[in-house]
């Protein structure tokens, strides 16, 4: 991923030209931190934001007026002085995620504040290609469009691809699990759709998430690995920043060599973490399907707690059998 250079999570120094440059880049950064929090006081947002009280008054009165977000008195805090306004997102914005993978496709309503309204699993009869899941995410979607529309303002589309998306233009470069090379899925759902539609690594989307609102949530540091029907991938946040590396390939934590004598691997190398741990053997051990991947781990834990001991080996053939039956 040469062209996922270094992105930073949480407040980016933004420089504005002219007074209506700044005020548009203190409104992004405004509106960002009250997305990543959830809530948080006025007060809160002067601090963080460094701005002046009269210019924060002035950028919540323009992003409420914008249905961007709302204010209202605090609940009793106990503490002396006069109570901070807090400031929470609104609940009427949302924008659609989509997550094509090698037998579904997963498309969620998802609320302002991180918020997942409503989560669609479309179960596909094999791997599916760029243009069945453009049809799957058009049906679906203006299904949503009509039925929520009456309490949701719909923004966007975010694709979370298995694969190498070049970040200018969301074109799917390579996704070696679905098949799919230089597909411009993004633009095609764009133009269907009539949304803006953005794309970007299904791993990098996750680690993005997690460090946003899930366990690394407040940490500055964080190592993310992420388990899916396509493999594993990864992210590494260092100081509140995506790590790229000097290639793009820091987050590709699936190919890092576990076993010089395991499985071979699609990337053409020998025992990296992607091949020796796979998800379907785990699943078929604790006998569920894809469908039912979010029951893996209760299954596993019970499984576990009645003693049994899953076989998860699955019957890959392993080069290092090979390796081994090779004079020395
Ligand atoms: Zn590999």
């Amino acid at each position: 991923m040469p062209e996922q250079t270094s992105a930073r999570v949480g407040l980016a120094p933004a420089r504005g030209k002219n007074l209506d440059e700044l005020r548009r880049s203190n409104l992004s950064l405004a509106l960002g931190l009250i997305h990543r929090r959830g809530r948080l006081a006025r007060s809160e947002l002067t601090r963080e934001l460094g701005l002046n009280r009269s210019t924060i008054a002035a950028l919540v009165t323009e992003l409420v007026a914008r249905g961007l977000a709302v204010e209202s008195m605090p609940t009793a805090t106990g503490h002396v002085g006069r109570p901070s306004l807090t400031i929470t997102p609104s609940q009427s914005i949302a924008a659609i995620a989509v997550r094509p993978e090698v037998d579904a496709v997963t498309i969620a309503l998802v609320g302002l504040g991180g918020r997942v309204v409503r989560e669609v699993r479309y179960d596909t009869s094999g791997v599916p290609s760029a243009r069945e899941v453009a049809t799957i995410v058009r049906a679906i979607v203006e299904g949503m469009a009509i039925t929520e529309s009456m309490s949701y303002d719909i923004h966007g589309v975010g694709l979370a691809i298995p694969g190498l998306v070049r970040a200018s233009d969301g074109l799917v470069v390579f996704a070696p699990h679905l098949g799919w090379r230089d597909e411009p899925l993004a633009r095609k759902l764009a133009e269907q759709t009539g949304f803006e539609v953005s794309a970007a690594n299904d791993a990098l989307c996750g680690a993005i998430a997690e460090f946003t609102f899930g366990a690394g949530q407040g940490a500055t540091d964080m190592v993310y690995l992420h388990g899916g029907p396509s493999g594993i991938g990864g992210g590494i946040v260092v100081d509140g920043s995506l790590v790229s590396g000097a290639h793009g390939y820091a987050g590709e934590l699936g190919h890092t060599l576990v076993n010089s004598l395991g499985a071979l691997c699609h990337c053409g190398a020998t025992g990296c973490l992607e091949a020796e741990v796979r998800r379907e053997p785990l699943l078929t051990a604790v006998g569920l399907d894809g469908a039912h991947a979010d029951s893996l781990r209760p299954a596993l834990q019970a499984a576990l707690d009645a003693g049994t001991r899953p076989d998860v080996r699955g019957s890959r053939p392993r080069t290092g059998d090979h390796a081994r039956d090779r004079p020395a």
